[in-house]
């Protein structure tokens, strides 16, 4: 079932949106030139677009369709939520079921330590909230000048002034007078792009002791928190060498720093476990949560916090001078609700840590062995292929970096397969629900278009 709509119909939408759409992260010219990909229907981890093209969805929309599309389960209990209490606020000391319930649902399946949750409407606002709780937290234990946040180069937090200035893309830092003041970034643990002759290991104990020697630059008086996502996601699925994570907490333990883990994309089964938190062994005192938590079925998200922050967050700090509109939105919390309960019922971290995520692993690492792959990596579900013209250097394509990322993913929509580039890195985070067969699909589909692209780079002269 394709449901085309006539040429007419399809040049209408593109029509309206070139002419009154402004897209994120998107040169709206270049693109109104040739029209933007009209998607109107998804089910299970394919989506199609207007042409009835059918592709794999391999980045779950962005990163968040963990359970997979056409769940009309979620669309019942949302539909039934709205006729009941379609909204109300949390402001005015008072609340609704959903929110209770599902703050009660997250302190039950978070790491054991955290038991509250501050509700925002996506990932950026979690960390804006993010940002001014831990300064009040510092303030209220009467240490106001415990401000500073350290995070890393090429981390991304989210679009907000503060998300934005939080994460490390500089290209985001040029456009609007960022970072904000007292957000400073350090070194990311990115052994394949710039560990050089170092074993990964050796290269991630040498990023982690930057946290140190930035605490100590700064003076320990000054320092609020240290944020970073488990595995970096848009910055190109990067994942840390072994040695990074036991040495950061060390540090932030050592000099009592508080960790905040944006779990934003690796939250809710991503890489095995409910929270990557676990797999790496962490013990943040503060996770940003969004995405996955409603699998993308309505915009929701939010700041959990242990038990030591909530503490004297609650306790001590008198009234948080803080808060969204649509904060616990009772709508998006039935769908989260819903959500989580079928992750439950499907065991769906259980499914990635040990059936669909060793079977996927086994399948995409190998694909290291084309001539145009320097390293292809995986955790969980969430995997990147580092291209290159030269596996052995490990070197960066001639042409402007992205040139061949960018041909690479033209060839995914043509052959039905979305995939991301980041510069010259393809990444994936499919649903967790993908099949065998549908993961022996992607991998077929990956593989071919690696073929397209190497002929194509070689014919353009980029090998
Ligand atoms: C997507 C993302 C955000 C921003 O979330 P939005 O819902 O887009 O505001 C923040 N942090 C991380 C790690 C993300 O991947």
């Amino acid at each position: 079932m394709t449901n085309n709509p006539p040429a007419s119909q399809h040049n209408a939408i593109q029509l309206q949106d070139a002419g009154h759409h402004i897209h994120p992260f998107t040169d709206t010219k270049a693109l109104n030139k040739k029209g933007a990909r009209v998607i109107n229907r998804g089910e299970g981890v394919y989506v199609w677009d207007d042409q009835g093209n059918k592709m794999l969805d391999a980045m779950a929309g962005l990163w968040c369709m963990a359970i997979g599309y056409g769940r009309t389960e979620v669309a019942d209990a949302v539909h039934a939520q709205m006729q009941e209490l379609p909204y109300y606020n949390t402001f005015f000391q008072t609340t609704h079921k959903p929110v209770a319930e599902l703050a009660k649902k997250l302190a039950e399946i978070s790491p054991e330590a955290i038991n509250h949750t501050f509700f925002t409407s996506g990932g950026s606002d979690a960390n804006d909230t993010m940002l001014r709780l831990v300064r009040h937290y510092w303030a209220s234990l009467g240490k106001p000048s415990k401000k500073v946040i350290i995070s890393r180069k090429n981390a991304y937090h989210g679009s907000t002034v503060a998300g934005a200035s939080l994460g490390g893309m500089t290209f985001m830092h040029e456009q609007g007078d960022l970072p904000i003041p007292n957000i400073t970034h350090i070194g990311q643990p990115y052994w394949y792009g710039e560990g050089g002759d170092l074993t990964p290991d050796e290269f991630g104990l040498l990023r982690a002791r930057e946290l140190e020697e930035k605490i100590l630059e700064l003076g320990e008086d000054k320092v609020a928190a240290f944020i970073a996502e488990p595995v970096q996601g848009a910055g190109g699925v990067i994942i840390p060498p072994d040695s990074y994570w036991p040495e950061v907490q060390r540090i932030c333990d050592k000099y009592e720093i508080l960790l905040v883990a944006d779990e934003v994309i690796t939250g809710f089964g991503r890489t095995g476990e409910r929270f990557a938190s676990e797999t790496y062994d962490l013990k943040p005192d503060v996770i940003c949560i969004a995405k996955a938590l409603s699998s993308g079925y309505l915009p929701i998200g939010g700041v959990m916090l242990s038990d030591r922050l909530a503490d004297v967050v609650i306790n001590q700090g008198g009234e948080f001078e803080h808060g969204y509109t649509y904060s616990g939105h009772p709508a998006a919390c039935a769908a989260a609700l819903k959500v989580l309960e079928i992750m439950d019922r499907e065991d769906l971290p259980n499914y990635v840590k040990n059936d669909i995520g060793p079977y996927l692993q086994e399948r995409w690492l190998k694909l290291a062995d084309h001539p145009l792959v320097g390293e292809a990596r995986m955790v969980g579900l969430m995997g990147a292929l580092e291209l290159t013209p030269d596996k052995a250097t490990r070197a960066k394509f001639a042409v402007k970096a992205g040139t061949v990322g960018l041909m690479c993913r033209e060839f995914c929509f043509d052959n039905g397969l979305v995939m991301r580039a980041v510069g010259d890195t393809m990444i994936i985070s499919p649903p967790l629900v993908l099949s065998h067969d549908e993961a022996d699909e992607l991998i077929a589909k990956a593989t071919a278009v690696l073929d397209l692209t190497y002929a194509a780079a070689k014919e353009a002269g980029y090998l």
